[in-house]
């Protein structure tokens, strides 16, 4: 089976009805672009920064290591596009105790200073790291992307860090290059507010396993509700196809980079809301390849919506 999957490696992803569908990688390490590339990813959806800054006692990485690690990322990939995002600390992935504040013992973690809320209240971090990554952008595509966004103020604060990241760097006459921006959606207020973020943005990433956290009040890594945790539970079906929709009615590029991405078994019904970029572990992207080029997406459309319309969305998935 392995080996059959792997002659898919150089087939387009593209579906009966003649779709064609971008499949791109999760990476957490430059080096991961190596299998990336080998499993026929067409670039990087979402490259981790975070895993750059955990582990390590105290000293978190400045400027010039984090340029080094994404510009191996990006020439790693070899003029495909990388999509950096920014740090995405604290709740599962807190940094180590003395790093910062984000390391604390907090009620409530997932509620609280983690992701871009810890970033816009480190600004000489965020900075430093908003510089690394448009620095890489000269040795190839990057796109710039924001963890856990909720607020029009988060979104127009970050901006600002943006544009004076940029201006640090011409003031230093260091060489940088253009990024598109994208934001992800992964709380329900973004979800529920799209043209907000549509208006600042050049495009929208998912993040399912935060949205159905968030969603459905279950904390993602606790095993007691895992029973819970339901990726086709119909809230978090209306606010992935009201996302999926709205970004195709504006012209804009929307993808989903959650778990969601490259389980085979939600392929048809992804297709049938209407995605057409997924981004996931390399190691699923041959399946969910394998997936794709069995379907046709004019049929799933109308099965999709019924399954949105559900009581028991699962009861449908095998139909
Ligand atoms: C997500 O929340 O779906 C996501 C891709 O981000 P992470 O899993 O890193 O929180
Ligand atoms: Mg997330």
């Amino acid at each position: 089976e392995r080996e059959r999957l792997s002659r898919l490696k150089h087939t387009p992803a593209v579906t009966l009805d003649g779709q064609k569908i971008e499949l791109l990688a999760n990476i957490e390490q430059p080096e991961d672009a190596a299998a990336a590339l080998k499993a026929g990813a067409v670039g990087v959806g979402l490259f981790r920064s975070e895993f750059l800054f955990m582990g390590r006692s105290g000293k978190l990485p400045d400027e010039e290591e984090q340029y080094q690690a994404y510009r191996r990322a990006v020439e790693g990939m070899q003029g495909l596009p990388v999509t950096i995002r920014t740090v995405d600390v604290g709740a599962d992935k807190p940094l180590d105790r003395g790093a910062s504040r984000a390391g604390e013992d907090h009620l409530n973690p997932a509620l609280g200073l983690r992701a871009i809320r810890w970033s816009l209240s480190e600004p000489s971090m965020f900075l430093a790291q908003l510089r690394a990554i448009l620095r890489a952008a000269a040795h190839g595509p990057v796109h710039l992307l924001i963890p856990m966004l909720a607020h029009a103020s988060e979104i127009r604060q970050t901006l600002v860090l943006v544009n004076r990241a940029r201006e640090q760097l011409d003031n230093g006459g260091m060489a940088y290059g253009h990024v598109k921006l994208g934001a992800m959606i992964e709380v329900p207020a973004a979800a529920l507010t799209i043209p907000l973020f549509l208006r600042y943005f050049d495009f929208l990433s998912i993040g399912t396993n935060d949205l159905i956290q968030y969603t459905l009040a279950i904390d993602r890594a606790d095993e007691a509700v895992s029973h819970l945790y339901d990726p086709v539970h119909p809230a978090v079906l209306q606010l992935l196809a009201s996302t999926i929709e709205q970004c195709r009615a504006k012209g804009k590029g929307v993808s989903v980079c959650g778990e969601m991405a490259g389980d085979v078994s939600l392929t048809r019904l992804l297709l049938g809301l209407g995605l057409r970029s997924f981004s996931m572990h390399p190691s699923q992207i041959l399946a969910v390849k394998q997936q794709i080029l069995r379907c046709d997406t004019t049929r799933l459309q109308a099965w999709a919506q019924s399954v949105l319309a559900a009581e028991d969305p699962a009861a449908l998935m095998t139909d």
